[in-house]
């Protein structure tokens, strides 16, 4: 019972200890690095670029308020110089305040210069803004798309009449570009009708640069024409070669230019890259050292555990020793301290079973060598088959009764072994065979009365045999069959010798009863002179005794008849009416005194029956006979005909006390009567249904009955047509 496991059969392990404790560890401590790398860099990222914004912010200020005042301070020179323009006839003053002209407009359009010269032909649009301006203002001057001067213009006193100084830009862009931030750089961006123009510095030489249509870029939010726009803000964005950078820009109001400054986005973040390789490697060092930390952690853990595992397998029936040797003084110590306590309680009670084990093969066997000589002994022949009808078991009585060897009938199919013949002397149908019929039904199989087999045996013998089988039931499964089977040719040769002396002492008084019958009738009749009135109730009474007499030996007489077999049978066809007409006449008295009913139904009287007259009269006249006898007064007795093609089938029902249900089994035995109908009718000799079912089946019909006590019996016998 408790043998050593096999090697197959321990699970091999799949999903070592170690092997989940090493990977949890390495995700659980990957994931954590990584997010608080991501943390950080995000971190990092969000403080650089706030502190990026911050600076770029400041430089595009300090440019805005540059250029504010550099140009507040040209607005108030021109003011002044209205009134004093000598001091900028030195051509050398004028270079260095970039002056290149200064002149007056007239009411009627018409130009005075004052001081040097107009580098170009104003267009009449400048003059137009020139003449428009009310205060100090200022705007500059486009040459084919270029940034070539900026004018500053200041009304005079005289109505009309307006002061006007043309500046060279260059001066104001190379002052207004001039500017550096860190690794980044400025650029302005104005506005001129519906273009964006860039002014940068190339070569230190300020050049301007047509961006595109100004309201496309500020819809499309580009930071210079944002800031052209009059906007300020930072954003991050592409340059004009396409690298991307983080800006802040500004408007300059008085010019209605933008100053944008910006960084490379890579060199300001250049320090969050270093950071997060240093925090990555910084994290590679943790995740080694954790997975390093773990490893020990589960080795630690797992060599006692497999420790106790090969203990655990080294244990086999009879060899439990187990002995202790982990002492952790963790839950692992206790585990092995109690598998050492169940090994001990494992070895007492395999001891313990062991010695009932034995114990009982003893009793076992003794037991079976018990049945063993009860089966050997016992002189009937046995045959234990399974569901299928092949033979499991038999006994030595089998053999001795079959001639069949007992160790070659085992395995095979029961028919080859126990193989029958009807009591004519014919195969029998393997579908009545008792065997099949208990297979089939799942009913013990004991007919009453005997049906005569023969058994035909190995050496091709017939010998007569009774035989009853039982089924094996398994719940509602029948697994078996058990037959039991006995040699009974002393026995029917007693019967033969009894049914004879029956038959010749019967026909013996039949000759002195019929003639007591008749001189009693010839009494009653006063054919031998008038009979005293006291004299005539007992002549009656010993004619009533003499009748019963005569009807127990005429049952007597059919029964020893028809156990001889000296009955005969003769079918042929017949009219079922005549021969209910008679059996009724016999009961014809009885029927008038207690007032019953009979009632025929089903007969045809134009179509004959085929049947032996004799023995149909002998079984009705037992059926209805019994039928009458049995019910009460004024009750209905049913005769029922179905005639089939193949099958006559006669029911008599009646309203009588019916049968008891604990004595049906026995109420076609020979001589048996129920005990209510013992009580009711004293007179019975229990041979009519014995009679009637050997009659019938010397006729190949069958006889059954269905019964429900002081409610009535049916009776339903068939015949072959
Ligand atoms: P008996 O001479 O006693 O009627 P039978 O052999 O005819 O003998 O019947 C055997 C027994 O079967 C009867 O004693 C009775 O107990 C029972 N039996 C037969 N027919 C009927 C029936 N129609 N109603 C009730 N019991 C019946």
């Amino acid at each position: 019972m408790f043998k050593k496991t096999t090697t197959s059969a321990v699970p091999t392990v799949k999903n070592s200890l170690q092997n989940a404790l090493f990977l949890q560890t390495a995700l659980l401590v990957s994931a954590t690095v990584f997010l608080m790398v991501l943390t950080a860099y995000l971190l990092a990222r969000s403080q650089i670029r706030m502190v990026t914004y911050d600076q770029l912010r400041t430089v595009a200020s300090a440019k805005e308020d540059l250029l504010e005042s550099i140009l507040s301070r040209q607005r108030e020179q021109i003011a002044l110089l209205g009134d004093e323009s000598e001091v900028v006839d030195s051509p050398a003053i004028r270079r260095l305040l970039g002056l290149e002209a200064l002149f007056t407009v007239q009411s009627d359009r018409t130009i005075t210069i004052v001081k040097g010269e107009i580098p170009y032909t104003l267009s009449a649009e400048s003059i137009n803004l020139i003449m428009q301006s009310e205060t100090t203002t200022l705007f500059p001057i486009f040459l084919n798309k270029e940034l070539v001067s900026y004018v500053i213009v200041t009304p005079k006193e005289t109505v009309g009449e307006h002061l006007v100084a043309i500046f060279d830009a260059d001066p104001l862009l190379a002052m207004a570009l001039d500017s550096s931030v860190g690794n980044g750089n400025l650029y302005i961006g104005f506005r001129n009708e519906n273009d964006l123009y860039l002014l940068h510095a190339q070569n230190g030489v300020p050049t301007s640069l047509y961006v595109g249509p100004f309201d496309d870029l500020f819809e499309k939010n580009v930071a210079l024409a944002l800031a052209a726009g009059g906007r300020e803000g930072e954003l991050e964005t592409e340059d004009y070669a396409d690298i991307k950078v983080l800006a802040a820009y500004r408007s300059v109001p008085t010019l209605g230019w933008g100053v944008m400054a910006t960084t490379d986005r890579a060199t300001a973040y250049a320090p969050i890259a270093r950071l997060t390789s240093t925090m990555f490697a910084a994290g590679f060092v943790i995740i080694v050292l954790s997975v390093l930390f773990v490893l020990n952690l589960a080795k630690r853990i797992t060599s006692p555990l497999l420790e106790l595992k090969d203990k655990l397998s080294s244990l086999e029936t009879k060899k439990w020793s187990f002995d202790r040797t982990i002492f952790t003084g963790n839950e692992l110590e206790i585990v092995d301290n109690a598998a050492f306590e169940l090994t001990g309680r494992l070895r007492d009670s395999y001891e313990h079973l062991e010695e009932k084990v034995r114990e009982r093969t003893r009793e076992l066997a003794e037991k079976n060598a018990q049945n063993e000589a009860v089966l050997r002994s016992i002189e009937f022949g046995l045959v234990v088959t399974d569901a299928k009808g092949i033979v499991n078991l038999v006994n030595d009585a089998m053999s001795g009764l079959t001639k069949h060897n007992a160790q070659d009938a085992v395995g095979k199919p029961f028919e080859g072994i126990l193989t029958l013949a009807g009591k004519d002397d014919k195969p029998l149908d393997p579908k009545e065979h008792p065997i099949n019929v208990v297979l089939q039904e799942k009913k013990t199989y004991l007919r009453v009365p005997d049906p005569g087999f023969l058994l035909v045996t190995a050496d091709g013998q017939h010998v007569p045999i009774f035989i009853a089988v039982t089924p094996i039931m398994q719940g509602d499964t029948c697994i078996g069959t058990v037959a039991v089977f006995r040699d009974v040719t002393e026995d029917r040769r007693i019967d033969k010798l009894k049914s004879e002396f029956i038959s010749l002492a019967s026909h013996q008084l039949r000759t002195p009863l019929s003639a007591i019958r008749w001189y009693i009738e010839m009494l009653l009749h006063g054919d031998c002179g008038q009979i005293d009135h006291e004299c005539y109730k007992p002549i009656e009474a010993i004619g009533v005794a003499n009748d019963r007499m005569i009807q127990l030996v005429n049952s007597l007489l059919h029964s020893a008849k028809l156990e001889m077999g000296t009955f005969s049978i003769n079918p042929k066809p017949i009219d079922l009416i005549d021969v209910l007409r008679s059996v009724e006449e016999l009961f014809a008295h009885e029927v008038r005194s207690k007032g019953i009913e009979i009632k025929t139904s089903g007969v045809d009287a134009h179509v004959p029956i085929v049947a032996d007259a004799d023995g149909l009269k002998l079984i009705l006249q037992n059926l209805i006979g019994n039928a009458i006898k049995y019910s009460p007064e004024k009750s209905q007795v049913e005769i029922i005909v179905t005639h089939g093609d193949k099958e006559l089938s006669i029911v008599v029902r009646d309203q009588g006390i019916g049968i008891p249900e604990h004595q049906k089994q026995h109420i076609f035995e020979k001589l048996f009567r129920a005990d209510n109908a013992r009580s009711t009718d004293a007179d019975g000799n229990g041979l009519g249904l014995y009679i009637a079912k050997i009659a019938t089946e010397a006729m190949r019909g069958t006889i059954t009955f269905i019964s429900e006590e002081k409610k009535g019996t049916t009776f339903t016998f068939t015949l072959p047509q």
